[in-house]
């Protein structure tokens, strides 16, 4: 299931225009604010797709029925481009446990590159919903193989992956690899570029938010 988050029109709409744009993008806490409020819209449309109970609350003045959810999330990150959308996941999803997962593209000489899984820090996920974020989707091949990393740690009851741009070949490589999942997004794009970037995208989701970094 893919949701594009901006397909009916919205304030969305506004956020992707300011993220996408080479002049805004000159401001970084702009950006990283954009995807915050992205990753928040998002969650809250998660939200309604989650099992929720009932529970009763005293207030001063008598007893209040209310539907809470009835599970916490585990959200989860790649590092280091996924941290701003973490954080407006976080903002909604407040009492969530979290994981990190660093996952980069070791490029190869010949221009090729493979995905390497660093560092990991998760929580138990037997059973939990799990929401994984990222900006970009590109081929997909960082989200999927951090979801297979995340399944051997235990059988989430669902995946969700929250990104702000997702391009077409990747979302259909992570929903061949992971048919159950989730996929919500706040815009589409076609293209993608020989080296994995997506066009029109928005450039170096990471480095916009963070600034560049030296080669390794
Ligand atoms: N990662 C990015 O930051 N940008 C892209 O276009 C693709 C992957």
């Amino acid at each position: 299931m893919v949701v594009n988050l901006s397909e009916q029109f919205s304030i969305v709409g506004n956020w992707i225009s300011e993220i996408r744009d080479e002049e805004v993008q000159k401001d970084r806490l702009r950006f990283r604010h954009n995807l915050v409020r992205i990753a928040e819209v998002a969650a809250y449309e998660i939200s309604k797709t989650l099992p929720w109970i009932e529970k009763e609350v005293q207030t001063p003045l008598g007893t209040a029925v209310v539907k809470v959810l009835r599970d916490q999330p585990v959200i989860t990150t790649i590092l280091r481009a996924g941290l701003p959308m973490h954080q407006g996941l976080l903002n909604f999803f407040d009492k969530a446990d979290n994981g990190f997962i660093s996952a980069y593209r070791k490029h190869q000489r010949d221009g090729s590159f493979e995905i390497s899984l660093e560092y990991v820090s998760c929580p138990e996920l037997e059973g939990r919903v799990v929401i994984v974020s990222d900006p970009m989707l590109a081929t997909g091949a960082s989200l999927v193989k951090t979801i297979q990393y995340l399944r051997e740690e235990g059988h989430p009851s669902e995946i969700h992956v929250v990104v702000a741009i997702a391009c077409t070949v990747g979302i259909e490589f992570v929903l061949r690899s992971e048919p159950q999942a989730k996929i919500w997004c706040a815009a589409i794009d076609d293209e993608l570029t020989a080296k994995g970037y997506i066009v029109p995208g928005l450039g170096d989701a990471g480095d916009l938010a963070f600034g560049n970094k030296a080669q390794m």
